[in-house]
C-alpha cells in the first residue's frame, strides 16, 4: 500500500511516500524558517500563504523522486493537529480534495504520533514496548508506549517545552532565529566548568520537568558576566550556552533513567528536534552503555517536522482510513486521546 503524507502543523511543508513493502520512497521537505527569521518567530498567516504555495510543487517532486503516478497512491495521510489552525487547514484540504479526486481515503495524523514513531524508520528498529523522550518545540514528555495509539504519559514539562527553552534563551542571548541549534553549536565550544546552572526538578521525586526557571536563570548569570567583564565576549557566551545545555540534558537524561526504572522497560526511543542535539544524544548514549538500555534515534533530518513521519503514521493507520471530503482540524489535541490500532 502506497501512503501520501501531508505535513502543514506549523513552519514546513513535508510531502512524503511510504510504501508498506519499500519503505520511505519520497521525502520532500521546505522550512519556512528563512522567511519568519525577520520577524523573529513563526508568523500563522505567512506560514498558511506559503504552505499553500509550497504544498503542490513538494508532491510533484515526491511523485517524480519515487516515479510514481498519483493513481498509484492508495490512501493519503494528513497532520490533522495539534498546530496551527490556518496552517492545518492547508494541508487538510489539500489532503482531502486531491484523495477525494482519486476516490481514495483520508487518514488523519496527530502530529505527535508523527514524530514519536519516526524512530522506526531507522535501522535498527525498537519493538513495543518502550519508553518514548519527546522533545520538541513544542512539547517535553516521557511516555509509555505499548503500540501504535496506546500512550502513557508518565511526566511532561510543567511550563515550557525543552526546545522552546532553547529558542527562548537563544534569543534572550541575541542569537538570531531560529535560536535552539544555534546555541547548541556555541555550546560545542563552551567550557562546561566554569558556569553552573541550577537543574530544575531533578530531585521532585516524579517524572515531570520545567524548564521556563532556566531562562530566568541565564538572565541573571548574564547579568553577572556582563557586571563583572564590562560585557559578554564571544567565549563567555559560549560558556553560559554550554552552563544552559548541560542543566537541560542532565534533567532530561535523568528522568529518562528514572523512567526506565519504574518502568521496567529496556528501550529508549527518542524523538522531536531537540532530539537531533548531539550532547544530549552522546549523554544519553553513554547512560544506555552504564545502565544496559538501548536507545533509538529517528534519522537526524527527520527530528524535525516533515512528511515522512506523518506518510508513516498514516500507513500504520490504515485500517482507520475514511472517506474524503468533509474534515475538521485540531489546533489543540490530546496525544492520549487517540485510539489504539
Ligand atoms: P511540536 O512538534 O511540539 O508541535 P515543533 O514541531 O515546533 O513542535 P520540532 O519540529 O519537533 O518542534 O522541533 C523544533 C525544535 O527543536 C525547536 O525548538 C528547535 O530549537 C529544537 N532543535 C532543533 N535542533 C536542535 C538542536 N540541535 N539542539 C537543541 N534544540 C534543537
Ligand atoms: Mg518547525
Ligand atoms: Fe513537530
Amino acid at each position: 500500500m502506497l501512503v501520501l503524507g501531508i505535513e502543514s502543523s506549523c513552519d514546513e511543508t513535508g510531502v512524503a511516500l511510504y510504501d508498506t513493502e519499500r519503505g520511505l520512497i519520497a521525502d520532500q521537505l521546505h522550512s519556512q524558517m528563512a522567511m519568519h527569521a525577520e520577524y523573529g518567530g513563526v508568523v500563522p498567516e505567512l506560514a498558511s500563504r506559503d504552505h499553500i504555495r509550497r504544498i503542490r510543487p513538494l508532491t510533484d517532486a515526491c511523485l517524480a523522486d519515487a516515479g510514481v503516478s498519483l493513481q498509484d497512491i492508495d490512501a493519503v495521510a494528513f497532520t490533522q493537529g495539534p498546530g496551527l489552525g490556518g496552517a492545518l487547514l492547508v494541508g487538510a484540504s489539500f489532503a482531502n480534495a486531491l484523495a477525494f479526486g482519486l476516490g481514495k481515503p483520508v487518514i488523519p495524523v496527530h502530529h505527535l504520533e508523527g514524530h514519536l514513531l519516526s524512530p522506526l524508520l531507522a535501522e535498527p528498529r525498537p519493538t513495543f514496548p518502550f519508553l518514548a523522550l519527546l522533545v520538541s518545540g513544542g512539547h517535553t514528555q516521557i511516555m509509555a508506549v505499548r503500540g501504535v495509539g496506546q500512550y502513557e504519559i508518565l511526566g511532561e514539562t510543567l511550563d515550557d517545552a525543552a526546545g522552546e527553552a532553547f529558542d527562548k534563551t537563544a534569543k534572550l542571548l541575541g542569537l538570531p532565529y531560529p535560536g535552539g541549534p544555534l546555541l547548541s553549536k556555541l555550546a560545542e565550544e563552551g567550557d562546561p566548568a566554569r558556569f553552573t546552572l541550577p537543574r530544575p526538578m531533578l530531585r521532585s521525586g516524579d517524572l515531570d520537568m520545567s524548564f521556563s526557571g532556566l531562562k530566568t536563570a541565564v538572565l541573571t548569570l548574564s547579568k553577572q558576566v556582563q557586571a563583572e567583564h564590562g560585557g559578554i565576549d564571544e567565549q563567555a557566551r559560549k560558556d553560559i550556552c554550554r552552563a544552559f545545555q548541560e542543566a537541560i540534558v542532565e534533567v532530561l537524561v535523568s528522568k529518562c533513567q528514572q523512567a526506565l526504572k519504574q518502568t521496567g522497560m529496556s528501550q529508549l526511543v527518542v524523538a522531536g528536534g531537540v532530539g537531533a542535539n548531539k550532547q544530549l544524544r552522546a549523554a544519553l548514549d553513554a547512560a544506555a552503555k552504564r545502565r544496559k538500555f538501548a536507545v533509538y534515534y529517528p534519522p537526524l533530518k527527520l527530528c524535525t517536522d516533515n512528511g515522512a513521519m506523518i506518510a508513516f503514521a498514516g500507513a500504520m493507520r490504515l485500517s482507520q482510513a475514511q472517506p474524503a471530503g468533509s474534515f475538521t482540524v485540531k489546533p489543540r489535541w490530546d496525544l492520549s486521546s487517540l485510539p489504539a490500532v
